[in-house]
């Protein structure tokens, strides 16, 4: 993560000029914004009143408070909290002791970096096919992708549905003796059979990123249940650096301005106000050098005091915010049904949180997503598209990753 200086008053005035194109355009100028978002005021109060403390910034007890409540609100042994979810990853490989040029199984439609989180660690990355139902890994698809090398599993809960194969990844894994990975980054707080996802496997990561289940703008954990695992992780930790003062106090603003910039963009006032106090600066999520699979130089950092606390705050609202996904979920259940589309699989003894709600159309409505601003007063994503690596995946033979790719959309879940 980098920060990049913009001139704030430049901002603001671009928003407001994309705004009057819009009504040119006969675009609503009150769309819910992309970014569905789980940040309110006491998240903004927080940030507020931690950017007026920086000797608070780097209190350990903080860091330790907020792993130690993840790790009990999800069912897990440990928790480690690192800068992003990505981080986390590293962390797993390096913790699970997996070696450089060993093999991983990896689902052949997921985040770009995901695959740079093992490139990273001199892992091989085995693009696997996934499965329409829930873009998970395919199981029947991963036998013939092993090698002598593979060592590893790593298996994801897309759109914070329940992986339709999940006990059979997890029983092939012991079959073979591999690792297994969970990738829940939009997937916290989903359960399977009364238990949280993450818990099956070997190690699991999670994601507090702006656009994911909960929000510290940039952040990450990963969980684990065994305590040589633990150990592992625990390793990379404590080498791991924490953000330098500018960054946190980056951060900081960030909460702040993302709140009034997604969470009430009909005011554009306040966005603009709190864009001219707070946007001089900007994070930016996937460096130039990691979009061509570069590690940044501040790659592999962990989580200080201030984020954390941020985050602790967060994590009281998780159950509150999947619910109403869930809720939500069920008027794109209908609209499906009323419009003749395939509804994603929610697998028995599952509890999904739909942080998003994936549909396949037809690759004309995925190209002109615009239909979706005037038709359902929404804007559509298009996750894991514009994805070197997973249209790389298609060449390979990932038939349904390919698929996805052209057919995919995803909808909001708070609107
Ligand atoms: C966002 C994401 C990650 C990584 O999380 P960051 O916190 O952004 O590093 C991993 N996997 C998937 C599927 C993601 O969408």
């Amino acid at each position: 993560m980098l920060l990049r200086s913009k001139n704030p008053f430049l901002q603001a005035f671009r928003g407001q000029a994309n705004n009057i194109l819009n009504i040119f355009k006969g675009l609503p100028l009150t769309t819910p914004p992309f970014s569905s978002m789980t940040l309110d005021l006491d998240d903004v109060a927080i940030a507020r009143h931690l950017l007026k403390a920086p000797e608070t910034w780097h209190d350990e007890s903080r860091v330790k408070d907020y792993e130690k409540r993840f790790a009990q609100w999800n069912g897990s042994k440990s928790a480690f909290a690192f800068m992003s979810g990505r981080v986390a990853l590293s962390a797993c490989i390096y913790g699970l002791g997996l070696k450089r040029n060993d093999e991983v199984i990896f689902p052949g439609f997921t985040s770009r970096s995901v695959a740079n989180a093992l490139k990273f660690e001199g892992i091989i990355p085995v693009y696997t096919d996934i499965e329409l139902d829930t873009f998970g890994l395919d199981a029947d698809k991963i036998e013939e992708r092993l090698t002598t090398r593979t060592r590893a599993i790593l298996m994801h809960h897309l759109y914070g549905l329940v992986c339709r194969d999940y006990e059979k990844i997890i029983a092939l894994a012991k079959r073979y003796n591999l690792k297994v990975i969970e990738d829940c980054a939009h997937a916290t707080g989903a359960e399977y059979k009364g238990i949280k996802v993450g818990n099956l496997g070997d190690a699991a990561i999670y994601s507090s990123e702006n656009s994911k289940v909960f929000n510290t703008i940039t952040g990450g954990l990963a969980t684990t249940n065994s305590k040589k695992v633990a150990e592992g992780i625990g390793e990379y930790y404590d080498n791991a650096s924490i953000p330098d003062d500018e960054m946190i106090k980056t951060q900081l603003g960030s909460v702040v301005l993302n709140y009034f910039k997604y969470a009430a963009p009909q005011q554009w006032w306040r966005k603009d106000a709190a864009q001219i106090l707070y946007g001089k600066d900007k994070i930016i999520l996937l460096t130039k050098e990691e979009e061509m699979g570069i590690k940044s130089n501040d790659y592999g950092q962990k989580m200080p005091g201030a984020i954390a606390e941020i985050g602790i705050n967060q994590l009281g609202k998780i159950d509150r915010y999947n619910k109403l996904r869930r809720q939500t979920a069920k008027r794109w259940d209908k609209w499906c049904e009323e419009n003749g589309y395939k509804k994603p699989l929610v697998v028995p003894d599952s509890e999904p949180v739909f942080l998003r709600y994936p549909v396949l159309v037809e690759d004309e409505k995925k190209a002109t997503r615009r239909w979706s601003v005037k038709e359902l007063g929404i804007h559509l994503g298009n996750w894991f598209s514009v994805n070197r690596q997973t249209i790389s995946a298609h060449d390979e033979g990932c038939v349904n990753a390919g698929i996805a790719i052209r057919k995919c959309v995803d909808f909001p879940t708070l609107t």
